[in-house]
């Protein structure tokens, strides 16, 4: 490694990659097929596409082409956020005095405040090629609501977004940058479709969950042949657009001569993970290289260190397709004192199916240790996390620490996927104490367990 290391490792725009990698098609094992809800038989293109637009339903299936060029569209838009920084965290490492060497691939650094805007544009471009006039999404923390309001505000679609309720109403700026983006924000549950109704008459003054927004967006979608459904995370193309994250960082840690020893993403739905980890487990699969890769999810929502490795349904209306990943069950809501996001019951079928062929670790961590970790880092790196990205930061630091007593100099690599500005509330609640953590008993995870479909 170089002396003296900058730190900032930015590339320059012609370094930025010109094709994303599909990482299944080096995956012996490949992830199962999704299943469609009324038949319970692999879906089809044709089955996709009333929901998807056609290119992302194609991508979607596609599990053999290893390279798919990006539009030059999409990477003039991704120049305007684009190259991400790769930093070195020295002041982390004074901070911990480890010999451990860490870095941190920042996707912050634009006005969503995400990674998630590098899926939004792509997904948003390819609904314009198609002719569409407008998309359809729900969200959660409220980070894919605003990339993709962002993406349909530059290629002129209506966008509708579903906000969980309590989202909704915790962050009403996230809120407002969607619609200063031009997106119409409707709170979820809504009285706007039968999934909606039906959960407000089944659990009235509900918060709303993630899985129920979704059937209120792909419902909507159903009934309007000009709109279609853009997801933010879990489904395999959302992963490929994502694995721009994982070539810049291969690229510019190849032009500074790092080799990465550990690398560490944070996994909701596992799109920033799998997009950071896809190249080098791309080397993994095809026996060149050896890495150790850590998925970090939320102790309130362990879907790959405790769920099922199964056959689910994607939303709680299951009105979209089953997927085969670690799931906690479709009914599953984390419990309302989580506040640290990472909140989706089951996890990519790509990430699950490397997860269970032993590519990749799983750990998980309660919230308080996550905001410990968090304030720790943004008093001497300057940058303030997001509560996700915060959960790789945590076992990072974790790892360290642990360099620090073996004495061995690991290099760390780390997803830093967004900005914590918009989760001030959140923040607020940890400084004045009043933050607790919550993990789901045995008894709890069996009784949504119960609940799996049966497929066989
Ligand atoms: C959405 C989000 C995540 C989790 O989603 P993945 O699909 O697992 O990447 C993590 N960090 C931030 C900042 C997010 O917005």
């Amino acid at each position: 490694m170089e002396k003296n290391m900058p730190y900032k490792i930015y590339l320059s725009e012609n370094e930025m990659p010109k094709e994303w990698y599909n990482v299944r098609a080096d995956m012996k094992n490949k992830p199962a097929p999704l299943l469609n809800p009324a038949t319970k038989k692999p879906v089809t293109f044709e089955d996709l596409r009333s929901v998807f637009c056609d290119e992302i339903a194609r991508q979607e299936l596609n599990d053999t082409d290893a390279f798919i060029p990006i539009p030059e569209e999409i990477r003039n838009f991704y120049k305007m956020y684009r190259p991400s920084p790769l930093i070195h965290a020295e002041f982390l490492e004074k901070e911990l005095g480890t010999p451990a060497k860490i870095f941190y691939k920042f996707e912050g650094g634009n006005t969503s405040g995400s990674h998630k805007l590098n899926s939004a544009i792509a997904q948003a471009y390819y609904a314009k090629q198609q002719g569409l006039t407008g998309v359809v999404t729900e969200t959660g923390a409220g980070q894919w609501g605003t990339a993709l309001s962002m993406a349909s505000a530059y290629f002129k679609l209506a966008c509708h977004v579903y906000m969980v309720k309590v989202s909704y109403e915790q962050k009403p700026f996230r809120r407002e940058v969607m619609r200063t983006y031009g997106a119409n924000v409707t709170p979820s549950p809504s009285t706007l479709t039968e999934a909606g109704r039906k959960i407000l008459e089944a659990f009235p003054g509900t918060s709303g969950s993630l899985g129920c927004a979704i059937s209120e967006a792909v419902e909507e979608v159903m009934a309007n042949p000009c709109n279609r459904y853009l997801p933010g995370s879990v489904l395999s193309h959302v992963l490929l657009h994502q694995s721009v994250i994982g070539l810049e960082t291969k690229t510019a840690l190849e032009k500074y001569g790092v080799k990465a020893d550990i690398i560490i993403g944070c996994a909701g739905g596992g799109s920033n993970l799998g997009g950071l980890i896809s190249p080098f487990v791309g080397e993994m699969l095809r026996g060149e290289n050896q890495y150790r890769l850590i998925a970090v999810e939320p102790s309130s929502c362990p879907s790959l260190t405790r769920g099922k490795f199964a056959y689910d349904y994607c939303d709680t209306g299951k009105i979209c397709p089953l997927q085969k990943m670690y799931t906690l069950g479709a009914e599953f809501i984390p419990s309302s004192s989580h506040a640290g996001g990472l909140r989706y019951h089951g996890m990519s079928g790509t990430l699950s199916q490397l997860y269970h062929d032993g590519y990749m670790e799983a750990t998980s961590v309660t919230q308080t240790e996550v905001f410990e970790a968090a304030v720790r880092f943004a008093r001497c790196e300057g940058t303030l996390p997001a509560p996700e990205s915060s959960h790789a930061i945590c076992v990072a630091i974790k790892e360290a620490l642990r360099c620090k007593e073996t004495g061995e100099a690991k290099n760390i690599v780390i997803g830093l996927t967004g900005t914590g500005y918009f989760d001030m509330f959140t923040y607020q609640k940890y400084n004045e104490g009043k933050m607790g953590d919550y993990i789901p008993s045995d008894e709890e995870l069996q009784n949504s367990f119960a609940r799996l479909p049966e497929i066989d």
